[in-house]
């Protein structure tokens, strides 16, 4: 995804930055919190740039200035960029930042430094920031940037100006995910099961996911046949080897299998998860009633809340293959 395409769902977030901009009303703090893969580094050092841009346009730089020049060759001097060393950002980090901008004579007027990872700050490091964010060397502006705004300290979200990103909605992720290489069919299936883009990220790194999904894909195919033979056989693979401990993962899987099924039914093609075989859900989705359909996800459900409350996952599986099987 290119990240104009990540700003421009960020409405929220660029129209706090391009007011400061446009009215010169510029806070001397920013918290940027929001899921991780929403744009908020991208985000940050556009701010950054047209902060120092000689002539930015409508909150924007002009991208021709000196300044952005400088911006873009990276030479940039009066911008810092602090981030974790190792687990953490340390007291001796955050002292050296206060040394480095304490003694420069800025060329552009400003300065601007960015924290990524702003929660990794250790206690010792955030309080030696807040006194630096409580007295302002008045033309200095730090941008905090955190995925965990929780875990940042109450007293430094309340001097900073809270800049929120929203999470990305499945389809920008799944354009992301398959830039970075993903499998498109496999990524589709991910950012279902997932709220943020890393958690989808995750999912896709599981090993043997490709292979569980086809498997659902087996059980889903088989549970509208009367083969119990072949439909415990498949089951049985479930059981066997590494996929032992994702079954929550199978039933999530199977769960999107029958919400298909609706989706084809309800003529929101677009919507297929299983998009792949789109051939098969054709012949078959209308073989059930919708309902027919809802109450095999039903069966899931109750199925996953059964292994929760600690029945064997094979018997609750057996029993909820048994319950497709009768729709
Ligand atoms: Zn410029």
């Amino acid at each position: 995804m290119k990240t104009e395409e990540t700003l421009e769902h960020q409405w929220k977030a660029k129209r706090i930055l391009n007011n400061a901009l446009m009215q010169k009303r510029i806070s001397h703090a920013y918290l940027f919190e929001g899921p991780s893969g929403t744009g908020k580094l991208a985000c940050a050092l556009a701010f950054a740039k047209a902060i120092f841009c000689e002539q930015p346009n409508e909150g924007e730089a002009c991208n021709q200035c000196a300044q952005c020049r400088k911006f873009e060759n990276g030479n940039q001097q009066d911008l810092r960029t602090i981030a974790p060393e190792g687990q953490s950002i340390k007291i001796d980090q955050i002292r050296q930042l206060q040394r480095d901008l304490s003694y420069r004579k800025t060329t552009s007027g400003r300065m601007v430094y960015i924290i990524e990872q702003a929660e990794k700050m250790t206690i010792q490091a955030a309080n030696s920031l807040l006194k630096f964010l409580e007295e302002p060397v008045s033309p200095v502006v730090a941008l905090l940037i955190t995925s965990n705004v929780q875990a940042v300290l109450p007293t430094i979200r309340s001097r900073t100006m809270n800049v929120p990103f929203t999470p990305l909605s499945p389809e920008l992720m799944l354009e992301q995910l398959t830039m970075e290489g993903a499998s498109p069919t496999l990524a589709r299936a991910a950012v279902q099961l997932s709220s943020g883009i890393d958690g989808a990220r995750a999912i896709l790194e599981k090993n043997g996911f490709a292979e569980i999904r086809t498997l659902v894909i087996q059980l889903g195919k088989e549970s509208i046949t009367t083969y119990t033979t072949a439909m415990l056989t498949a089951a049985q693979k479930l059981f066997k080897g590494e996929y032992a401990d994702q079954i929550e993962l199978v039933l999530q899987l199977l769960l999107l299998w029958f919400k298909d099924m609706t989706q084809f039914q309800a003529g929101r093609q677009e919507n297929l998860v299983f998009i792949d075989q789109l051939e098969w859900i054709s012949a078959h989705a209308f073989s059930r009633s919708f309902a027919g359909w809802v109450s095999c996800m039903e069966h899931i459900l109750e199925a996953d809340k059964r292994i929760k409350a600690n029945v064997t996952p094979q018997l609750s599986i057996e029993q909820l293959l048994v319950k497709l099987q009768e729709g």
